[in-house]
């Protein structure tokens, strides 16, 4: 099919403007002089999940970043991209945007300002700088190869949220043209379906499917678990460190060490967050999973009944919740008691060995009969997605479809809690730009 009269033409255009399309646009228009970029995005308010990352404070990134905070495709892969565009010039990168950054537990990285405001306004303000076009309530509709580029169809995404009014970005901006646009070069930073009403519904997975690319079948990840039975009903709303275990038949258990928040559908918290992804694919996979819990995290069965031994030694009269609550929250130790059906004027002293070690499994290896999950409208991240050998781990242009880069979430790779994700989005985006800027000038 041919282009229309009013068709609009650039070297570039990137299919999303969330976290990774952002870094795409900004790092090649430094590099290209005078590209002609421009930005989709089919989002009424752009950066919507920038905006709502991290408890609305956004974790851009972490002190500490390796390719084993990472799941999904080849971890070589991940070790190239986060190599060309690590951690620290992340730092260096916000900092020259004008946001400072300070550490917070578990080593996440937040801006000074405590607002992913800032962190948006920041990328949105150089993209601006640098000439960048940035459409929003543009839903690219189909990326159609042509002799020396692409045919890009775009249509009106609807009118803007009446809540959330759009950020209009570039006044100038022709949205009444005919939707249509032909580029030399297409990058796709469409991200996953997680979360779904910021914009992310998984049609980029078919426009890249629609290219020539294989998708990774997806899973949420960064999910909070719904539970079977009862226990953790009464339990809603405490917050305790755990080790998590997610043993999946034949592979090597699975151990997470951190925050659990009781809730009265499950579990969530970091560590529940990080454990999800390896339940859903063991699920995808149709393969056996259990997941269970340590509430003393470091302590074995020996460790823990020492220290048992040794509160029996103290105080022998005191009743087994009232030691429990030593070393769990009161209302757990509660919970486990009534669950094991200990009377209340059961001391230390007259509890024996075969109730003592009960007591211990039941705290040491509890089995956490997790039901499902919350799904995507609760996920922070998409496990699965365009597969990685289909992409040259150098540039990130496709092997499947010349002309073509995938940068994000898009790509079958997830990173686990803790600034890893943005990580991933900053570093493509990086990687992806110094070929298409390479490009833009023959
Ligand atoms: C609640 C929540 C909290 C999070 N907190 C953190 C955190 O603190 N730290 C961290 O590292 N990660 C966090 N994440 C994950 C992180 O936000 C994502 O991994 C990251 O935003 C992915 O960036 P992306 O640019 O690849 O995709 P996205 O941010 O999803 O952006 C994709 C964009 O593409 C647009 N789009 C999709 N299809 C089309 C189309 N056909 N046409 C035009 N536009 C289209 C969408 O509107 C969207 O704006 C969080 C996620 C959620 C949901």
């Amino acid at each position: 099919m041919t282009a229309a009269a009013s068709t609009g033409k650039a070297d570039v255009v990137i299919v999303g403007g969330g976290a990774a399309g952002l870094a795409t646009a900004i790092f090649t228009a430094r590099r290209a002089p005078d590209p002609r970029i421009v930005v989709f995005d089919a989002a009424p308010k752009l950066g919507a999940k920038i905006l709502v990352s991290g408890g609305g404070r956004c974790n851009v990134t972490n002190v500490r970043v390796t390719p084993r905070d990472f799941n999904g495709g080849s971890l070589n892969v991940v070790r190239n991209v986060l190599a060309a565009f690590d951690e620290r010039r992340t730092v260096e990168f916000f900092r020259e945007l004008g946001v400072g950054l300070h550490e917070e537990d578990w080593g996440k990285l937040f801006p000074d300002s405590n607002d992913a405001h800032t962190v948006l306004k920041a990328l949105i303000n150089e993209t601006r700088r640098l000439g960048v076009r940035l459409l929003e309530r543009r839903r690219v509709v189909s990326v159609e190869p042509q002799a020396d580029g692409f045919l890009i169809r775009t249509r009106d995404a609807g009118p803007p949220s009446l809540t959330s009014p759009p950020t209009r970005l570039d006044p100038a901006a022709p949205l009444d043209d005919d939707g249509t646009w032909i580029a030399r070069r297409v990058v796709l930073a469409t991200g996953g379906q997680s979360l779904p009403k910021t914009g992310s519904d998984g049609f980029g997975y078919e426009l890249a499917r629609r290219l020539g690319h294989t998708i990774v079948p997806t899973t949420p990840a960064l999910v909070p678990l719904i539970l079977d039975g009862d226990f953790h009903i009464p339990l809603s709303g405490i917050a305790q460190e755990v080790e998590i275990r997610v043993r999946v038949e034949k592979d090597r258990p699975v151990r997470i060490v951190g925050p659990l928040l009781w809730t009265h559908f499950g579990v969530s918290g970091p560590a529940v967050l990080d454990a999800s992804r390896h339940w859903h694919r063991a699920m995808l996979d149709q393969r056996p999973v259990a997941v269970t819990i340590n509430l003393l995290p470091g302590k074995d069965l020996a460790a823990a009944e020492r220290a048992f031994l040794d509160r029996s030694a103290r105080q022998p009269r005191i009743a087994v919740a009232t030691a429990l609550a030593d070393f769990v929250p009161a209302r757990v130790a509660d919970a486990i008691v009534n669950e094991l059906g200990i009377p209340a004027r059961v001391t230390l002293a007259n509890f024996d060995r075969t109730a003592r070690r009960r007591l211990l499994a039941a705290i040491l290896d509890r089995p956490l009969p997790v039901r499902d999950s919350r799904g995507y409208n609760y996920a922070e991240v998409t496990a699965g997605g365009v597969a990685l050998n289909e992409i040259d781990p150098g540039t990130l242009a496709s092997r499947r479809c010349p002309g073509l880069s995938l940068v994000g979430e898009i790509l079958d790779v997830d990173g686990r809690i803790g600034g890893f994700n943005f990580q991933w989005a900053w570093s493509t985006g990086f990687v992806a730009a110094q070929h298409l800027a390479e490009l833009t000038r023959e």
